[in-house]
C-alpha cells in the first residue's frame, strides 16, 4: 500500500489536501480514500471498491469517452465566466448558495455562466442543500430564465427534495442524499428526485453502482470524490458501463488538485474524457507520497467493520 497527500488548488470541504491510499493487484490500481470523518463500517465500502479495482477488474464499457461539465465554484461572475468559457466542456454545472453571499451573487454567476456557454450548452447548478423548501422554489423558477438542466441537491432532507419536486418544473437530482448504497432507493421510495449522482468509492466499487443504476431505474450522474486519476478511472468505468448515460458527468475534478499520481493523468479534451486506465507513475507518486502506516490501520479497522 502506498499513500499520498496532495494539495488542493481550491479549497474542498475545508480540506486543503486530499489524502488516501492506492493498492495495487493483478487487475491495476485501486484507490483508498474515505473522507477522515468516515469511520470504519463507511470506509469499508471505499476498500471495496479499492480492492475491485485492483483484484477483480471492471465490467466492460460500452463507449470510450464520456462527456464531462466544468465545475463554476461560488465566485464573481467575471471568473465564473472564465472558468466556463475556458473548461472547453458543453455542460457547466455552477455552484450556488454559498454562505455569505447574496441571491444576486448566484443570479449573475448563472448569468455569466449561461453567456459564455451559449444557448446550446447546458446550465446545472448544485445548491449543496443550502436553501429551504420555500427559497428553493422561489430561486429555482428566477434562475430557471438562464434555462436550467437541473438543480442538484436543493435542500438538506430528502423529505425536502420531494417537496421541492413537486412544486417546481425543473427536474431534481440526489448528490449528499446518495451517501451510502441504502439510500438512493430511499430517494426512490420518497419520489424525491429526477436524477442520481452515483459516486464509486462510497457504493463499494462499479458493479454494486452499476446494480443500483438498474434497480433505481432513475437516470444517472457519475460524480467523483474528488480522486486521483486511479479513482477517476473507476468513475469513468462506471460511466462507461451503464445502459443509458443522458448526461455529462462529475468526473472533470482533477484540475481540483496540484499534482496527480500518474505521468498520464485524466484530463479533459473538447468536453470529455477518454475511458481508460492510467498507470501510477512512482516518480509522479514520489512528490506527494506520505508513510501508509495510518491508511494501512484504517484500512485493518474497515476490513473488521
Ligand atoms: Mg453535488
Amino acid at each position: 500500500m502506498r499513500a499520498f497527500a496532495i494539495p488542493m488548488r481550491t479549497r474542498f470541504r475545508g480540506l486543503t489536501r486530499r489524502e488516501g491510499a492506492l493498492i495495487h493487484g493483478p487487475a491495476g490500481w485501486g484507490e483508498f480514500s474515505p473522507f477522515a470523518e468516515y469511520g470504519p463500517a463507511e470506509a469499508a465500502r471505499w476498500l471495496a471498491a479499492a480492492r475491485e479495482a485492483a483484484f477483480t477488474g471492471f465490467p466492460a464499457p460500452l463507449r470510450d469517452r464520456i462527456p464531462v461539465n466544468v465545475t463554476v465554484p461560488a465566485t464573481d461572475a467575471g471568473h465564473a465566466w472564465r472558468i466556463t468559457a475556458e473548461g472547453g466542456c458543453r455542460t457547466a454545472k455552477v455552484k450556488v448558495a454559498e454562505k455569505g453571499q447574496s441571491e444576486a451573487d448566484d443570479l449573475a454567476r448563472v448569468e455569466a455562466v449561461r453567456d459564455a456557454i451559449g444557448p446550446d450548452g447546458k446550465v446545472r447548478i448544485d445548491v449543496n442543500g443550502g436553501w429551504d423548501v420555500d427559497q428553493a422554489v422561489r430561486m429555482i423558477r428566477l434562475l430557471n430564465r438562464f434555462d436550467l438542466e437541473y438543480v442538484e441537491q436543493p435542500c438538506a432532507t430528502v423529505e425536502e427534495l420531494a417537496a421541492v419536486r413537486r412544486r417546481v418544473e425543473v427536474p431534481i437530482a440526489a448528490d449528499e442524499s446518495i451517501r451510502r448504497a441504502e439510500d438512493p432507493f430511499r430517494v426512490v421510495a420518497a419520489e424525491a428526485a429526477d436524477i442520481a449522482v452515483l459516486k464509486v468509492q462510497p457504493l463499494g466499487g462499479v458493479a454494486p453502482a452499476l446494480e443500483i443504476a438498474a434497480a433505481i431505474g432513475l437516470p444517472v450522474v457519475v460524480s467523483s470524490a474528488v480522486e486521483t486519476s486511479v479513482g477517476l478511472a473507476a468513475g469513468l468505468a462506471l460511466a462507461a458501463a451503464l445502459p443509458e448515460l443522458p448526461y455529462a458527468c462529475g468526473l472533470a475534478t482533477l484540475s481540483l488538485l496540484e499534482g496527480d499520481v500518474t505521468g498520464d493523468p485524466l484530463v479533459v479534451e473538447d468536453g470529455e474524457i477518454a475511458v481508460r486506465r492510467p498507470e501510477v507513475d512512482l516518480a509522479a507518486l514520489a512528490r506527494h507520497q506520505v508513510d501508509p502506516a495510518a491508511w494501512r490501520r484504517r484500512a485493518e479497522e474497515a476490513e473488521r467493520a
